[in-house]
């Protein structure tokens, strides 16, 4: 199907060199990585080259690396894992943004439910977080801060570097995670210049196989397993591993690195080609704030519905999203924390690239973008 793809904020497409490695290890090197004989070792050998692939990428050591199934399994092993890694967690303080991934919401509301006190930071209009205001909000009791580092909904990008640093300063027993799914392999992010404890990734949003994801743990001696099992993943993630994916993820997380500079520059193209074809349409205005990550850009048309505007661009297999995959229904909860109004919120697209799209394909979408506009 000749499809023009801009949801590449919920997934992306394969990449052909980690589909192959992939089917590599399905079809050849499918011995499982803890048996001792040659199979067995074959296999371990190739994840942990894949292991080093995406510690690369983070610039971090290669151990530090847990594999996980995805960005859901690397927030609550973080979240769950950090907080139970302290023994008095009764009464515990959490932080967080109100811009988070539902895997984060969810997991720190049940940790509410378990007794800790959850702290919700509220967003800026501009779609920023006030960086005084969390690091205001840490306290003795403090167990976990987990802020994101891009936003998925609007490419807000968060100063978790200073975030990080600010936390510590004022408890440095405190762990602080970041959810890095929407910035890895996209924007330049390393351990030397971020205190994180804990780092979330995905390998769907990199073209890796849907089913691969990482936790970047900075000291696993400090850190509790939420599963228990085998000895895999250092005993943090027990189970057999998903060998496939994984390597298949580290092929995309090599990829990535080559060419994150020449990527960054084709997509912020491409972004500012769309913004300059919408310009002057009176009923669109951009959500996404002007430091966001030029992969994804929110914008809406006032006036307009998000569900008729996504399923007509779709008839013409052009594939946008109104905002967070698994939470598609639900008016987004990071507009309604920037305080937008009712009628900016319905009327929200999120349009997401990746160094496939081309400017012709953009040159589609501002065409239909023009013609909702002229139909409010
Ligand atoms: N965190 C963010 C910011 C995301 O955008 C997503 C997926 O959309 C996730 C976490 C969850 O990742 P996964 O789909 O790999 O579970």
């Amino acid at each position: 199907m000749d499809m023009i793809y801009f949801d590449n904020s919920a997934t992306t497409r394969v990449d052909e060199e980690a589909a192959a490695i992939a089917m590599e290890m399905l079809r050849d090197t499918f011995g499982n990585p803890a048996s001792l004989h040659y199979a067995g070792t074959q296999a371990y050998l190739r994840l942990t080259a894949a292991r080093h692939q995406i510690a690369q990428l983070l610039g971090a050591p290669t151990e530090s690396i847990v594999f996980t199934s995805g960005g859901t399994e690397a927030n609550n092993m973080a979240v769950f894992g950090a907080v139970s890694s302290f023994r008095d967690w009764e009464g515990a303080r959490v932080v967080t943004s109100a811009a988070e991934h539902a895997s984060v919401l969810q997991s720190t509301a049940a940790l509410g439910e378990l007794g800790c006190e959850v702290v919700r930071i509220p967003l800026l209009q501009s779609g920023n977080l006030d960086l005084e205001a969390v690091a205001g909000a840490v306290t003795e009791n403090t167990r976990l801060v987990s802020v994101m580092a891009a936003n998925n909904e609007t490419g807000a990008v968060f100063p978790v570097a200073e975030i990080a640093e600010l936390v510590h300063r004022k408890n440095p027993g405190t762990l602080f995670h970041t959810d890095l799914v929407q910035g890895f392999g996209k924007m330049r992010f390393n351990i030397s210049d971020c205190e994180a404890d804990l780092i979330s990734v995905s390998g769907h949003k990199i073209h890796a196989p849907k089913g691969s994801g990482a936790l970047y743990v900075r000291d696993k001696a400090r850190f509790r397993p939420i599963w228990y099992g085998g000895r895999q993943e250092s005993a943090l993630r027990p189970g057999t591993e998903s060998v496939p994916a994984w390597c298949g993820m580290g092929a995309a997380a090599g990829r990535r690195m080559a060419n994150m500079r020449a990527d960054y520059e084709s997509v912020s193209g491409l972004r500012a080609l769309l913004l300059e074809s919408v310009r002057g349409c009176a009923h669109i205005r951009v959500n996404s704030p002007d430091n966001a990550l030029p992969y994804v850009v929110n914008l809406s048309v006032l006036g307009k519905k998000t569900d008729e505007m996504v399923s007509r661009l779709s008839s013409d297999n052009i594939f946008v999203s109104g905002g967070a995959a698994c939470e598609s229904g639900a008016r987004s909860h990071v507009l309604k924390a920037m305080g937008l109004t009712p009628e900016t919120v319905a009327g929200a697209l999120r349009i997401s690239f990746s160094a496939y799209n081309t400017p012709d394909e953009v040159a589609r979408l501002a065409d239909w973008l023009k013609r909702f506009d002229g139909e409010v």
